[in-house]
Parts: structure tokens; C-alpha cells; sequence
């Protein structure tokens, strides 16, 4: 399997989410695969806002400490799909709601 980011792409069917996902998974890469789950939070929080997956990607590789960097998405991830869902929101049970941008708008 390639380690590039360039050569992943070039592969039939892999865009930048997918060779993001394979950097960090399989070659241990500070990487940030935006899927729909991390878009969502990273928006809802204000943590990383943007108008598009790359957007909001670049704001966390920014944002993001180093040091978190290589596990930070799977964490989002977590969060998006059991505590921050799309259609109802765990705010009473969420852990960072004390900094999220979205917690006093949406009334829990
Ligand atoms: S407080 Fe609510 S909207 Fe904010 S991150 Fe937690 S679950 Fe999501």
C-alpha cells in the first residue's frame, strides 16, 4: 500500500478522506479524515468551523495540540456518532458542553 498522500489519491476511488484515513490507521500519520460525524461536531462546537470538509480539516490540524493529533479524529468520531448525533444531541450527557458554542442555542 502506498504511504503517500499522492499516490493514495492517484488509486482508483480514494479521495482525501480515505487517504487520510489509511495515513493514520495504517501508517500512524497525524492525519484528519472529515467525515460527516467530525464536520458536524467540529461546526455544532465551533471547534474547527467550515463551509466544507477541507475547511474544517485544515482549522483542526491547526487546532488540534500535536500531541493529540494522531488519535483526535477517531475521538470526534466517537463523540459524533454516540453523544453529539445528528438529529438529537446528548447535551445533558456531554462531557464538553461547558465549551461548546452549541449547548446554550439548542436549550440543554
Ligand atoms: S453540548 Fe450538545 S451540541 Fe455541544 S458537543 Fe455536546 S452534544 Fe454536541
Amino acid at each position: 500500500m502506498p504511504r503517500s498522500r499522492e499516490a493514495l489519491e492517484a488509486l482508483p476511488g480514494v479521495g482525501r478522506k480515505t487517504a487520510n484515513v489509511v495515513l493514520n490507521v495504517a501508517f500512524g500519520e497525524p492525519t484528519m479524515a472529515v467525515d460527516t460525524h467530525i464536520f458536524r461536531v467540529s461546526n455544532r462546537t465551533g471547534l474547527a468551523p467550515g463551509r466544507n470538509p477541507l475547511e474544517v480539516e485544515t482549522k483542526l490540524m491547526k487546532r488540534v495540540p500535536p500531541a493529540y493529533l494522531v488519535d483526535a479524529h477517531h475521538w470526534l468520531i466517537l463523540h459524533g456518532r454516540y453523544v453529539c448525533k445528528a438529529r438529537q444531541p446528548l447535551c445533558t450527557q456531554c462531557g464538553v458542553a461547558a465549551w461548546c458554542d452549541s449547548a446554550p442555542r439548542l436549550g440543554r
